[in-house]
């Protein structure tokens, strides 16, 4: 029979167990003999694969991380690795591959498709920084996880007329920062896409704000922005305002996956397996205008999105 394997590659999102499970039930449900590889690239080229049955994929829709685990594996950045991992793949009679990750672990698919593997990508990451796709598997609980972070911030803001500065992930995207200073009223969101000024865009619209009654604020600044404590230092320092700082970290990649990321994740793995099924590889399948669509990998490394300029700017209307 033909056979698929799988992997999840780069940082983890919640959903990524969904598209496995997307991948594995549509795979045997289609004739595919399924094999999942263990931590990324890194198993592929230690034969790190085992056989999966419908029933391995049972009771982890809900759970966030990856039952596969994943893993940055520097080798597969060199041809000498990209080689070990066909010469694995042909070891177990592995014809193609589905990777759940980012960007990075594209390229290593395309590289390994030189090789004669099919390859189909899969977005996940919570960053949503894909420039392909318009929607990433894991951003969407990444955002509710961020939001009720906040919204709990803002609570104790409140008590105690502070400016609270809470630092995001998102790598170089300011997608997550953007989206949950609108839904939670930040007064000033620091993007790494945005140049921004200290005084003029973040001390200012502070001080105005408190010229027009206002007792707390939020400021959130972006992973690719960095610098939260510093940021909160600075403002109380210039202000006088009570400032406090907090770095959210790994939180934001773990729970239970949202409706929209699991019904997403099993849209995307059903479509990377019927691709397969029709013979055809090194695809990354993709969000485009709402639907599901795959577009060429190579093509799809080119692709950049850019962050919403009118989002920007009706986040700074709605935080007056
Ligand atoms: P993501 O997939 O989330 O963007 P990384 O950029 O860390 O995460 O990439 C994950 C893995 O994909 C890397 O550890 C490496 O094994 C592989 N990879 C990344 N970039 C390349 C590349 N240019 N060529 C081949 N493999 C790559």
């Amino acid at each position: 029979a033909r056979s698929i394997g799988v992997l999840t590659s780069g940082g983890d999102a919640p959903g990524m167990n969904a598209a496995i499970r997307a991948v594995v039930r549509s795979g045997i449900h289609w004739g595919f003999k399924v094999m999942g590889i263990r931590k990324g690239y890194n198993g592929l080229i230690n034969g790190d694969i085992f056989e999966m049955s419908l029933r391995s994929v049972s009771d982890i829709v809900h759970r966030g991380g990856t039952v596969l685990q994943t893993a940055r594996c520097l080798p597969f950045k060199t041809e000498e690795g990209i080689q070990q991992g066909a010469a694995m793949a042909r070891v177990f009679g592995l014809d193609s591959l589905v990777v759940i990750g980012g960007d990075g672990s594209f390229r290593g698919a395309k590289d390994l498709s030189a090789h004669g593997i099919k390859v189909v990508g899969i977005p996940g990451t919570i960053d949503n920084d894909i420039g392909c796709s318009e929607y990433t598997i894991g951003y969407d609980t990444a955002l509710n996880t961020v939001q009720d972070a906040l919204d709990k911030i803002r609570d104790t803001a409140y008590s105690h007329e502070r400016c609270s500065v809470l630092e995001v992930m998102g790598r170089k995207a300011g997608y997550i920062a953007l989206n949950v200073g609108i839904a939670c009223g930040a007064e000033v969101v620091l993007l790494p896409e945005k140049k921004f000024e200290f005084d003029k865009d973040i001390i200012k619209p502070i001080i105005e704000g408190r010229n027009r009654g206002k007792k707390h604020y939020i400021v959130i600044v972006a992973e690719g922005v960095g610098g939260a404590i510093e940021v909160a230092t600075e403002i109380e320092k210039i202000t006088g305002i009570e400032s406090r700082a907090t770095i959210l970290g790994h939180i934001q990649r773990g729970g239970s996956p949202t409706v929209r990321d699991r019904v997403t994740a099993g849209m995307m793995g059903v479509r990377a397996v019927e691709l397969l099924k029709d013979g055809i590889g090194n695809r990354v399948i993709a969000l485009r205008e709402g639907k599901v669509v795959d577009i060429e990998i190579n093509e799809a490394l080119e692709m950049k999105k850019d962050i919403d300029d009118n989002l920007i700017e009706l986040s700074k209307i709605l935080s007056l």
